[in-house]
């Protein structure tokens, strides 16, 4: 028998490649809006946009033609010379996160980590100063902030951080939104609190209001930092241009990456006037950070998301997502929870099995979606969502619930989520 081109590809892979991933066995060659199309031309829904990078969709004409017109132009210089890129992206970025300055990076964890070393060089000079501040900083349980040593070390999981110890040291965790935890473990040894304000890979867990003014609080008692990382929520997913923008908090430095260049890499840190002053020219740097190709696009991303109205579009779209999860959950009792704001979603079942269970069914219906934190269905659509693409995925898990609980005999509302042995178990 003759083997497919899937067949093919996973073989060499198989042969080739680090064993870092554990795919889903499609090839994915195209896509058009909010759709992705495998090799024989099925189309499936997207719910995840390359987990949250995708915001415009497939092939939107905004991108192929500032990446056609800037590709032409320039695609590369170094930052040993200036380009008409940076300066036009920062201040529009200056201008939607209401902080001063911005330095540019390729990925989420090189900006995390442009972070963590601002808030350590900050804490430099203010001892230079005069003031007693530490070292140290507060992350939180469940928190995700990337794969490299600093990155890795304030994140939470043991199994991203366990088998590469020992780990960047001073790190300490704090329960989730818990201000006694916080202030208990708060002191002048911490340089810095490390917030996801809707944390995506711990499960789409919000911040209580509380819980962010007293990390602001507290860090500004002391001249530590407050640095919210906002690469998976942030740059218009939540509705507005940063998450912490839904609390009335500021903080000293946010990063951004993943949807900011709709699919080109790119990471940015951007950080007060005051935490600014703790970098000088060859303190850090990057070769491929900031080029001109992906600074276009991720001017004309936003150009577009502003231009387009996809702002309101997140929260008009979301919020009916939500309500429509929660119409489901009234009908299925394995849902527990429905929370996120705009289009970062997550529904928890009451068991990991069904939530493995439904990512696989969703994905035979043609619907992608994946599941974090073991529990927790996650949504992260491109920002172009219509709320019939909406109805289809509601309408396919409304089919995967019911036949799930028949499978298990669970018609009352415990949603038992035993995994079926494969047969039918009469109840
Ligand atoms: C994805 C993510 C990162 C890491 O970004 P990479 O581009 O994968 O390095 C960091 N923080 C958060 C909140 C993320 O979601």
């Amino acid at each position: 028998m003759e083997l497919t081109r899937l067949d093919q590809i996973r073989a060499a892979e198989e042969r080739l490649l680090l064993s870092t991933y554990d795919r889903n066995p499609i090839l994915f060659v195209s896509g058009a809006g909010v759709h992705i199309a495998d090799e024989n031309g099925t189309k499936y829904l997207d719910l995840l946009s390359g987990i949250g990078v995708n915001a415009l969709g497939y092939g939107n004409p905004v991108i192929l033609e500032a990446i056609a017109r800037q590709s032409r132009a320039l695609i590369h210089t170094s930052n040993l010379y200036y380009h008409e890129g940076q300066a036009e992206l920062a201040l529009r970025l200056t201008e939607r996160t209401g902080l001063d300055r911005a330095f540019f990076a390729n990925t989420g964890t090189e900006a995390w980590e442009a972070a963590l070393k601002l808030a350590r060089a900050h804490a430099g000079i203010l001892r230079d100063e005069g003031k007693q501040i530490g070292t140290r900083f507060l992350a939180l349980e469940q928190s995700f902030h990337g794969r490299t040593f600093g990155s890795m070390s304030t994140t939470y999981k043991a199994k991203y951080r366990e088998p590469f110890g020992p780990v960047v040291p001073g790190v300490e965790f704090v329960r989730f939104n818990d201000v006694a935890d916080l202030r208990a473990k708060f002191s002048n040894e911490v340089c810095a609190i490390l917030v996801e304000a809707i944390q995506g890979e711990g499960g789409v867990r919000p911040l209580t209001q509380e819980f962010m003014a007293e990390a602001r609080a507290l860090a500004s008692s002391t001249g530590a930092l407050l640095i919210a990382d906002e690469i998976q929520c942030g740059m218009g997913r939540s509705g507005k241009w940063c998450a912490y923008q839904h609390y009335s908090v500021q903080p000293d430095i946010t990063t951004l990456a993943k949807p900011l260049a709709g699919g080109i890499p790119i990471g940015a840190v951007v950080c007060t006037e005051e935490v600014a002053r703790s970098f000088h020219p060859g303190m850090h740097g990057t070769t491929f950070g900031g080029g001109p190709l992906a600074c276009a696009v991720a001017c004309a991303v936003i150009d577009a998301i502003e231009s387009q109205g996809l702002l309101a579009n997140t929260t008009l779209v979301g919020d009916y997502f939500q309500e429509q999860l929660r119409g489901l959950a009234k009908r299925h009792a394995c849902i527990t929870d429905v929370r996120g704001k705009g289009l970062i979603i997550g529904a928890e079942l009451d068991s990991a099995a069904l939530a493995k269970l439904a990512v696989a069914e969703m994905l035979k219906r043609h619907i992608l979606i994946n599941c974090t934190s073991d529990t927790v269905l996650r949504f992260l659509p491109p920002y172009i969502l219509e709320r019939s693409h909406v109805d289809t995925a509601i309408a396919a898990l409304d089919e995967i619930f019911t036949e799930h609980a028949a499978l298990s005999g669970a018609h009352s509302a415990t949603g038992a989520a035993a995994p079926s042995a494969g047969g039918h178990i009469h109840g």
